[in-house]
């Protein structure tokens, strides 16, 4: 029998109705002739009050208990989807993490998955059962105690499961219809994308577009794990949704498949460095240690002998990034005369695989902002994206114009 594994997030099993509605769907893809994996997140809201409540209790808690509370959620819809299911007469059982199991890493709240052996379930499938549930987001350490994925953890977790059975395709079920080339609510002229390749949702994953926990995507594209975005909320059709997948399946694609931000951005710049070796690791180590997510960097001779250095980061990170750097001064170990913090920053990137084979995509980029008479303070660019730093009250300027320039509203 082909597998096919079905993902249901929060929203899709925020009541008892809803698991109804998703357990419907099951029933229809068992109809259709497959063995399924349903993957089920905790009923919306569930995760964020466990978390409250190991806050509560303890502020400094220790991460196995974490674990141990926070992936109780899905042990629930896990039983009432399985159970919802039996009441239709589908032959199914739920799943906890460890008794598949997932085995994971040790790094509590933020495990990687390493293996899922197939055979208990598989065994399973064999006797007659149709659905296998499994709570997703959790997993068993070496050491036997239950960890996480981290938050959104359990489109990572079907991922990992499409990949260990070789399904047919991994279906996400959300509440939002699919891939958008840009945030609807940023512009009206948002097209849903039919399909994106996995290098360009990495991008936008990455980036900020919250539809799919940015690991899963990674593993999706090592593993080529086609991938579908749908709604659980609008009727089944064969072409709902988003499907991402190789770029070999995508025939014809704009230059840009879509344009993505990040509101939160804050450009710090170390005025007049010392220029020698080593000076970089001197800066981002610390750096590092802090625990700051440096985006961009950007060095720059400024005189004879000295460098500026500019890096970017997330906005609630700069007193400790500044904390950082005063500290590497007092030390000693860097010597800079300024540190100028602007945190009224956000970055605007235009993602596509076209960009391999296209040139001027850049250019005619900086025009669309130029246009707007929008000032770009950082650029920094890869392969298949270009980002640029600017003010953060033009963000939704910047988005829209990008949008139009690049024709965004119109299918390939
Ligand atoms: N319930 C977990 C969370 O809210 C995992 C998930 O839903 O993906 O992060
Ligand atoms: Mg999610």
């Amino acid at each position: 029998m082909p597998t096919l594994v079905m993902k249901f997030g929060g929203t899709s099993v925020a009541n008892l109705d809803r698991i109804a509605r998703a357990a419907k769907r099951v029933a229809l893809e068992v109809a259709n002739g497959y063995d399924v994996i349903v993957i089920v997140s905790a009923m919306s809201g569930k995760t964020n009050e466990l978390v409250g409540w190991v806050d509560e209790t303890s502020p400094l808690y220790d991460a196995r208990e974490y674990d141990a509370i926070v992936s109780s959620g899905e042990n629930v819809t896990a039983g009432l989807m399985a159970l919802r299911l039996q009441e239709m007469d589908i032959p199914a059982r739920s799943w906890q993490g460890w008794q598949v199991p997932v085995k994971t890493t040790s790094a509590h709240s933020n495990a990687r998955i390493e293996e899922i052996p197939a055979d208990n379930i598989n065994a399973k499938f064999g006797e007659g059962m149709k659905v296998a549930v499994v709570a997703g987001f959790q997993g068993i350490s070496p050491e036997g105690r239950i960890t996480t994925l981290g938050r959104g953890g359990s489109d990572t977790t079907a991922v990992a499961f499409a990949a260990a059975f070789g399904a047919e395709r991994c279906d996400i079920y959300t509440d939002v219809d699919g891939v958008y080339t840009t945030d609807p609510r940023i512009t009206s002229k948002a097209r849903k994308l039919d399909k994106i390749a996995f290098e360009e949702m990495l991008e936008l994953a990455s980036l900020g577009a919250k539809v799919l926990q940015t690991r899963s995507v990674e593993l999706a594209m090592r593993y080529k794990v086609r991938l579908r975005v749908l709604s659980s909320f609008e009727e089944p059709s064969d072409s709902a949704g988003t499907l991402v997948c190789d770029e070999e399946e995508i025939m014809e694609s704009n230059v840009v498949a879509g344009v993505a931000y990040s509101r939160d951005e804050a450009k710090m710049t170390l005025i007049s460095v010392a220029d020698r070796p080593g000076i970089a690791a001197a800066i981002f180590g610390p750096l590092s240690e802090a625990g700051v997510n440096v985006d961009m960097i950007v060095q720059n001779i400024s005189e004879e002998g000295r460098t500026d250095m500019t890096f970017s980061c997330p906005v609630d990170q700069v007193l400790r990034a500044a904390k950082a750097m005063e500290d590497a001064k007092t030390s000693g170990d860097i010597n800079f005369h300024d540190l100028v913090t602007d945190d009224g920053v956000a970055k605007v990137s235009v993602v596509g695989i076209g960009m391999r084979s296209h040139a001027g995509v850049a250019a005619h980029m900086f025009k669309a902002l130029h246009d707007e008479g929008i000032n770009i303070k950082v650029i920094t660019t890869s392969e298949i994206k270009i980002s640029v730093l600017i003010d953060r009250k033009y963000m939704e300027l910047a988005v829209q114009a990008l949008h139009d320039a690049f024709e965004l509203e119109k299918a390939a």
